[in-house]
This record gives structure tokens, C-alpha cells and sequence, in this order.
């Protein structure tokens, strides 16, 4: 039997004159994923893209997975394709639909008619597949006000539609239809968080990681591509830069008080992300961010951090609570990784009593103890690149 996957657009139906661009964008991240499944037609129909096997050896099962973490689709069904006639839609239907109703009590049927020569109309193939669906399964009641599940016959030109439920899609818009950003990818539970709610806006990512070898372990930079490696599959493939703070962080101890060692090594990250950013063509930074959530997230540390950069900074865990961004980073997979127990380079040196309101101009006088300038070059002069590759 032919499976076929059809998807439904989310707010890019309310994209207006820009909707082709969007569309466009969706449709190429859709065809590049397909490339990896095998044989695959991509086309759309309305506010459906339809995704269709060319050859038996295309694999649909794998593209339905990838395709549940597209960002731009608000449903996905799988769909059987039979010719257009009764006795093989009956066929279909007893075959095909049974899978999709094991623990539901309740059904209606929907049918549509884009091909208005067909023998029976909509209301006569309801009644008629309803009865198929009954006679397999007898311990369905049919509810059309409140139905467990919709059962839909689509009657077009090429032949006959069959489907029962829509999953759920991953919601948002295309990735890269938002422009570029850097992520500050940590190896914790918040900034994969971070990076995949911005992507799900459409940003598509590049990312940077801070280490300090021999402070911090290659198994903790192994750890962060990991989770990088967990992301591509919402992302898609894009760099992650790896950038040396050990020399830094030894000035930051010679020569400043221990109460600012957080906050300063902070605005390098920011100011090294800074110049990044602009050489790649990011628009904005992102951070895992999460207002109190410690002593550098307060509003006054991030006061004194922000202005390393004059780009937008996208913090979306600032007003979420641990416990919610715990929730998503377990939905997308990145969990289980980020608990991990590594260190990190903000957990070397960290200071016993790290200032939570912050003065600018005393964490500039301290500052002032560093060439300030000469570290970040020397930072940016020692980073290379890992490539993350999607291998949905
Ligand atoms: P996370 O769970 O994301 O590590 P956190 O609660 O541990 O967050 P911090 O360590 O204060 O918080 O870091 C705040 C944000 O700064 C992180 O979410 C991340 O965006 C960035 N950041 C921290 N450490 C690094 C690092 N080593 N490399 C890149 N970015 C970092
Ligand atoms: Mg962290």
C-alpha cells in the first residue's frame, strides 16, 4: 500500500506577500532531509505539502520521524493513496485505518470531494467509509459533535486519500527565515533550551563554546558537541566555534579580586561572541539566561554584561522557571546529556561570593587590570571550528 505524508503549514499561512518566501524556505529544508531518505516527491497543494515516495525503497517511516521536527509544520498525517473507487477505498480503509484507532472509542468520518464526478458525494462516502470502519472495529461508537478520532477521505483527481489523525508538528516558522544568530552554548540544561526555542523561531544558528584546557576537560567540550550533535536535527548543520578562555581566566585571577572573576570573564564571552557574531553575519546573540537564576543572571549583572555587544541579545529562558526549561530540554533529548558532570569554564575559579548588584564602573576599574583588547585577540586568534552536520 502507498503511504504519502501530508503537512499542514502553521503561521505561515498569515505570512501575507512574504508567504512564498517562507514556503520556499520550508520547502528546501524538507527537500534536503528527504535526500537522506531515499526517492522523494515534495509538493504543495494549498496550505499542505505533500510528501511522496517515488520508489519502494524510500523511507517513509524515517522521513514521517525528521519531518515531526521541521520547524513551519503545525501537523503532519500519514496518509494512504488508493485508486478511486469504492471497493478499494474499502479495502484501504479495513486494511490501513484499524492502526490508528487501537484505544480510541469514538469516531466520525470526514470526506471531501475536490473531484465533483465521483458517483457518491461527501455525505454518502462518510456514511459509506463509516460503516467500513465499523464493521472492522465494532467497538467504535461514532460522535460527531466531540470524536477520539477523525477519519478522512479525500476524493481528487488522481486518486483517493485516506488518513486517520494528524500528529503534531513542531511548530514555529522555517529555520533561516529569522536571519542568524550565535548561540553561547554551554554544556548545561539552559542554552541548548535557549537554541532550540530561538531555531523554532526561525533563527538559524551558529554557536560558540568557551573552554579552559586545562581547567576544563575534553570530555566537557566532547560533551557540548554532543548536545550541539542533539540539536541538528531541529537546527539543522552549523558550526560551533571553540574558543581558549585559559589565559584569560589566569590574568582574571592575577590580577583582579575574586568577587568579579565571573562577571568579568562574562563580558569577554560577550564581547568575543561579539565580534564573532558580526564576522559571520549573526544578527544577535543567544543565551540561556534565566533571571535569578544565579548570581550573574541577576538584573544588575546583566547590566554590566550586556553592553560587551550592540547586538540584540535573545534570552529566551529569561522568564522561565528551572523547572520548565528542565521539561523542554527533555522533550527535545538534550537532558540526559547537559546532566552530564562535567565542568565548565564559569565553574573554575568561581568566586565564594560573586557580587549580585554589580557596580558598571567598578567592574570596569577591575577590568582596567587587563589588556583587555590584546586577550580577545589572542582568544579569537587560537578559535577553530567543529561542524555539526544534520544527520536527521
Ligand atoms: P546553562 O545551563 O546554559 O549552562 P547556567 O545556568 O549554567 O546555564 P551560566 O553558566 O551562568 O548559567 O551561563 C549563562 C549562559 O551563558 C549560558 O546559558 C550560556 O548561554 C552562556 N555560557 C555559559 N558558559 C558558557 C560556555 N562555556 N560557553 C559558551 N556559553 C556559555
Ligand atoms: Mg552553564
Amino acid at each position: 500500500m502507498k503511504e504519502i505524508l501530508l503537512c499542514k503549514y502553521g503561521e505561515i499561512v498569515l505570512k501575507g506577500s512574504n508567504r512564498r518566501y517562507f514556503e520556499d524556505t520550508l520547502c528546501k529544508t524538507l527537500r534536503y532531509r528527504a535526500k537522506h531518505f531515499g526517492n522523494f516527491e515534495i509538493t504543495r497543494s494549498q496550505s499542505t505539502l505533500i510528501i511522496e515516495p517515488k520508489d519502494e525503497y524510500a523511507d517513509i517511516d524515517g522521513m514521517f520521524e525528521s519531518t515531526q521536527k521541521v520547524f513551519g509544520l503545525v501537523g503532519i498525517s500519514r496518509c494512504a493513496v488508493c485508486e478511486k473507487n469504492m471497493a478499494s477505498i474499502e479495502r484501504t480503509v479495513k486494511d490501513y485505518v484499524p492502526q490508528f484507532l487501537a484505544g480510541k472509542k469514538t469516531f466520525k468520518v470526514v470526506a471531501k470531494r475536490s473531484d465533483k464526478r465521483f458517483v457518491l458525494d461527501s455525505m454518502q462516502i462518510a456514511a459509506e467509509v463509516g460503516g467500513y470502519v465499523l464493521s472492522t472495529c465494532p467497538y467504535l461508537h461514532v460522535d460527531v459533535r466531540d470524536p477520539e478520532i477523525v477519519v478522512q477521505v479525500e476524493i481528487r483527481e488522481f486518486g483517493a486519500y485516506i488518513h486517520a489523525g494528524q500528529f503534531k508538528g513542531a511548530g514555529g516558522i522555517p529555520v533561516g527565515t529569522s536571519g542568524k544568530a550565535l548561540l553561547l552554548l554551554s554544556g548545561g540544561i539552559d542554552s541548548p533550551v535557549a537554541g532550540y526555542m530561538m531555531v523554532k523561531r526561525g533563527i538559524q544558528l551558529e554557536a560558540v563554546h568557551f573552554e579552559s584546557f586545562p581547567y576544563t576537560s575534553e570530555m566537557a567540550r566532547e560533551k557540548v558537541l554532543t548536545l550541539a550533535r542533539e540539536l541538528a536535527p531541529y537546527a539543522g548543520t552549523f558550526a560551533v566555534h571553540i574558543v581558549s578562555l585559559t589565559h584569560i581566566q589566569e590574568e582574571l585571577v592575577k590580577n583582579c579580586e575574586e568577587d568579579y572573576f565571573t562577571l568579568i570573564l562574562r563580558r569577554y564571552m560577550m564581547a568575543i561572541a561579539d565580534k564573532i557574531a558580526k564576522k559571520k553575519g549573526c544578527g544577535a546573540l543567544i543565551t540561556g539566561e534565566s533571571l535569578g537564576q544565579v548570581a550573574s543572571q541577576t538584573m544588575q549583572a546583566l547590566g554590566v554584561t550586556n553592553p560587551m555587544t550592540t547586538l540584540p541579545v535573545f534570552r529566551p529562558c529569561i522568564g522561565m522557571d528551572k523547572e520548565e526549561i528542565v521539561q523542554i530540554a527533555r522533550k527535545i533529548g538534550t537532558f540526559e546529556t547537559s546532566i552530564q558532570p562535567y565542568e565548565d569554564c564559569c565553574t573554575v575559579f568561581t568566586p565564594k561570593h560573586p557580587k549580585t548588584k554589580p557596580e558598571l564602573a567598578k567592574v570596569e576599574e577591575q577590568q582596567r587590570r587587563l589588556d583587555f583588547d590584546a586577550l580577545v585577540e589572542e582568544a579569537l586568534a587560537g578559535a577553530y571550528v567543529e561542524y555539526i552536520r544534520a544527520e536527521v
